[in-house]
């Protein structure tokens, strides 16, 4: 059948579908047994994936056990069905997260998709910020993104694979605001981009997409712990959108599936807003 032919019998719902559907396809998420990671964790489920949720050690809580039920009644497409795996790491750990992707890779024959979501927030002022604190946080939000990606893409690379590898990044790396004393966290993000950007380059020739997601203020056990400290911040935020909210965690799922899938196969080097239109406001 020619390419005409077999464009008007396709059905357009259907081609638009597939674009979004990840059977046959494993992924890692790192970061992913809570808030944005297990959201895009169970998206990536939901339509296919096997889908491997990285933390760092620790014994799996009544949340996980939760979801695992859950994942258990995703429905199956032709006897297939997405699969959520608990594995315990640390993103800091160069060769560990390499002999990690190893491992799924040796189990499972692919890795197809990387999400590098793991992060920390820790507020100081910049002129007091510890230096073992201010290096922690880099060590886990930059070198954790790259030991990450660098695992996946050695893997994809050997096996031809074109692989999608997705970095959270955030509005904060392209903004600041005098209450917060996030000089490190903001450093961070904005080192994510320009990680991507960089990978993005160096990897196309082979097939292999980099982008990050930049979230704005979401609603996590990460902006609850900081709110815990000031409370005040919840309206401020709230008013510093066009939305007038927080977002929530699933309202990062829908970036998460096309920059995974077959929909996004010529986005590489981009950064995608999720904000509630923060920068517009
Ligand atoms: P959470 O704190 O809820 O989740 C972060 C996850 O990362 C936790 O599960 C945490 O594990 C894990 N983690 C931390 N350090 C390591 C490590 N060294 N190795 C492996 N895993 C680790 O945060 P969010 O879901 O809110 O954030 C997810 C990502 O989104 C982060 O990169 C964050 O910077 C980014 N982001 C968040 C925004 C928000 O408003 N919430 C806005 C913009 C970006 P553990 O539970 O063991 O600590």
């Amino acid at each position: 059948m020619g390419v005409a032919a077999a464009l008007a019998s396709a059905s357009p719902i259907r081609t638009a579908l597939s674009q979004f559907s990840l059977f046959d396809r494993v992924a890692l998420v790192t970061g992913g047994h809570r808030g944005i990671g297990l959201e895009m964790a169970l998206a990536l489920a939901e339509v296919g994936a096997i889908v491997y949720c990285l933390d760092l050690p620790s014994k799996p809580d009544q949340d996980w056990l939760k979801v695992q039920s859950y994942a258990a009644q995703l429905p199956a497409v032709d006897g297939k069905k997405g699969r959520l795996e608990y594995i315990a790491g640390d993103v800091t750990d160069q060769s560990e997260m390499w002999s990690i992707v190893e491992g799924i890779v040796k189990k499972e024959g692919r890795i197809d998709v990387c999400v590098a979501n793991a992060g920390i927030l820790r507020g100081a002022e910049c002129l007091e910020y510890p230096a073992d604190e201010f290096r922690k946080l880099i060590d886990v939000n930059v070198n954790g993104v790259l030991f990450t990606a660098q695992a996946a893409g050695r893997q994809m690379e050997r096996l031809g694979i074109k692989g999608s590898i997705i970095m959270t990044a955030s509005m904060s790396g392209s903004i600041a605001n005098q209450n917060q004393h996030w000089v490190a966290y903001n450093t961070s993000k904005s080192a994510v981009k320009q990680m991507a950007r960089s990978m993005a380059c160096e990897l196309g020739v082979k097939g292999i997409r980099v982008n990050t997601i930049s979230p704005g203020y979401i609603y996590t056990q990460m902006t609850r712990d900081f709110l815990d400290t000031k409370s005040h911040l919840m309206a401020e935020w709230s008013a510093q959108n066009p939305l007038g909210r927080l977002g929530r965690p699933d309202e990062l799922r829908g970036v998460v599936l096309w920059l995974a899938g077959d929909g996004s196969t010529f986005c590489t080097g981009s950064d995608i807003i999720v904000d509630g239109g923060h920068r517009a406001w």
